[in-house]
């Protein structure tokens, strides 16, 4: 029994125009025609669930997203196999942080089976729109939700919006990556939002960015809130680094944001001959493992791009570093195919991550 009424455009996309757009779909560049929405009422609980034509939206002036920041998001892809199946993976993870990241941020709490369902529903609804598997195209999938109430008090809001917009998306090089670590800026603190996926964090993270790029970098790499000591994540993705010793450490949880990748990643480490290990480890530990080639690879990773392996660092301390020999490692890139090749059924999925759609 679906979840959702079901309003159909009447303008849907000609099948040429979505060939032409699936032809070379770049990111949030197309839509699919519709989108799901639910809206929240405090008294009254989640409304109806809809899937509707996708439109803009007509918003009170006042309503509270737009001064005081209430948002939270998710991303997610499905993924087409060569047998034109069409895949989820891990769907109940995104489910289960957009429960935390509601509670973070004082905000309604969506039911995971209403998220889930969200989600297959409409991907169900435009399967036309998942790209082929050739090049990792997938349809990307961001469900997100605002606070509506249209209210200049400060406070939790009493309406909420819940919405899935999903758009396909190309080819992904995850072209190796240079990380600047800056001395000025933090993206989480003790207490702080660090660990909830809301847009805030993103808008809080933009320039130092800019200062990523000014010093010859294409991210930064976030250092705790306090001292500057101990790495968190990079970008918008956690960080992993393989040791001489057949470590695959990364920083434990805490402040940072909990990745699906991040959580499979080390999982799969294993499989690959590496212990994983979560713990503190500091901007000094990375510096110096660099200079006596303690630290082998370094990557990234992330929904989107799954794993950009980082090739090198540029900071205040020690200036431009290299990451051994400042090409991509092996073990980044047996860990990303392994990845990609369970997310598309070529590899045995031994841990029952994927889910048909
Ligand atoms: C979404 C996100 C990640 C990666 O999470 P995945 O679930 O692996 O996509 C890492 N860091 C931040 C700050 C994020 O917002």
């Amino acid at each position: 029994m679906p979840m959702f009424q079901v309003t159909r455009t009447a303008t849907s996309t000609s099948d040429a125009a979505r060939q032409a757009a699936l032809a070379d779909p770049g990111f949030g560049r197309y839509y699919v025609d519709h989108m799901a929405v639910v809206d929240y009422v405090a008294g009254d609980g989640w409304q109806e669930p809809r899937i509707v034509p996708m439109t803009e939206w007509a918003l009170h002036p006042a309503a509270a997203v737009m001064h005081y920041g209430q948002e939270i998001f998710e991303g997610l892809k499905a993924y087409r196999r060569d047998d034109d199946s069409i895949w989820l993976f891990r769907p109940e993870r995104n489910a289960a942080r957009f429960v935390t990241s509601a509670q973070r941020m004082g905000m309604a709490v969506l039911p995971e089976e209403l998220f889930l369902a969200s989600v297959t529903e409409l991907v169900d609804m435009e399967r036309e729109w998942v790209p082929t598997s050739e090049n990792e195209q997938s349809l990307y999938i961001r469900p997100f939700m605002i606070a509506s109430e249209p209210y200049l008090g400060v406070r939790e809001a009493n309406t909420y919006r819940y919405a899935v917009i999903a758009t396909p998306a190309g080819p992904y090089y995850s072209e190796p990556m240079k990380l600047w670590i800056t001395p000025n800026y933090t993206r989480a603190a003790p207490g702080g939002t660090g660990t909830a996926k809301c847009g805030g964090n993103y808008a809080a993270s933009l320039i130092a960015t800019q200062e990523a790029y000014a010093n010859g970098c294409g991210q930064v790499l976030w250092t705790d809130g306090a001292e500057h000591k101990w790495i968190e994540e990079c970008g918008t993705m956690n960080v992993m680094f393989v040791t001489a010793d057949g470590e695959l450490v990364t920083p434990a949880l805490g402040s940072i944001l909990a990745g699906v990748t991040r959580e499979s990643i080390l999982m799969l480490a294993a499989d690959h001959g590496l212990t994983a290990v979560e713990r503190p480890i500091s901007v000094d530990e990375l510096l110096d493992g660099l200079e006596s080639g303690q630290i082998t690879e370094v990557f990234a990773c992330g929904t989107a791009a799954v794993v950009t392996p980082i090739v090198g660092f540029n900071s205040p301390q020690r200036g431009e570093q290299v990451v051994a020999d400042g090409q991509p490692g092996p073990k980044t890139r047996e860990i990303r195919q392994h990845l990609v090749d369970i997310q598309y059924g070529r590899a045995e999925d031994k841990h029952g991550w994927t889910v048909k759609v």
